[in-house]
């Protein structure tokens, strides 16, 4: 596996990459220039930070938990429930889209808690968690481009990581066998179909293989 400073060099470059070719397609395609920066920088934002902050690697002990300080027991239960390097941790479009409906979840619910505990004690029940989260949801709908661009840019944030993880851990050798031509191949006397890599934890949530480890 790369250790987390590369996940994060290759989250920054992806980044530095992905962000001129959204907004460079937006342009393409038309979409008047103050809403093309607007998906621009909201796509790129998001890439970082599904990277950085909401990383793959939360379902092990990582430098990423550090990075939550006094939050990080907000990840403890996706730790524990979570199959360690699995496709629900490491696949490719659901699990970071499921990271951010994780945690939403979980600071709607504290704060649920928080007010009820404190209903119990005798103050005002004022419901705010719930305002709160209607009024999140509400907003999400009312913008369907925001929110298409925060999810693309979560997934993409979060395929640039399992990309890298399945990379070293064998995929590399599938797609010289399939690419480089046999003398220059170090692979090059095995067929493609001789080069074991598993890959199906990358899409299928019912795969029982993960990245390898070395
Ligand atoms: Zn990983």
């Amino acid at each position: 596996m790369p250790n987390t400073p590369t996940h994060d060099f290759l989250t920054i470059a992806s980044a530095v990459v992905l962000t001129p070719a959204v907004y460079g397609f937006l342009n393409g395609i038309e979409v008047e220039p103050v809403s093309a920066w607007t998906i621009t920088v909201v796509v790129g934002v998001a890439h970082l930070i599904s990277g950085i902050l909401f990383s793959p690697d939360l379902d092990i002990d990582s430098r990423i938990h550090k990075r939550w300080g006094l939050l990080l027991f907000l990840w403890k239960p996706y730790k524990w429930v979570i199959p360690h390097r699995h496709f629900w941790s490491h696949g490719l479009i659901l699990p970071p889209i499921m990271r951010l409906a994780y945690f939403f979840g979980m600071v709607i619910g504290l704060l649920y808690l928080a007010e009820y505990a404190f209903a119990q004690l005798g103050a005002t029940n004022t419901n705010n968690s719930l305002t709160l989260a209607t009024s999140i949801i509400t907003w999400l709908t009312d913008h369907p481009i925001i929110t298409i661009s925060v999810a693309i840019g979560f997934i993409t944030g979060g395929a640039v990581h399992s990309i890298a993880d399945w990379l070293v851990s064998g995929g590399k050798r599938l797609l010289r066998s399939l690419f480089v031509p046999p003398k220059r191949s170090r692979v090059a006397r095995k067929s493609v179909w001789q080069v074991s890599v598993p890959t199906r934890w990358l899409v299928d949530p019912f795969s029982k293989s993960g990245p390898r480890h070395y």
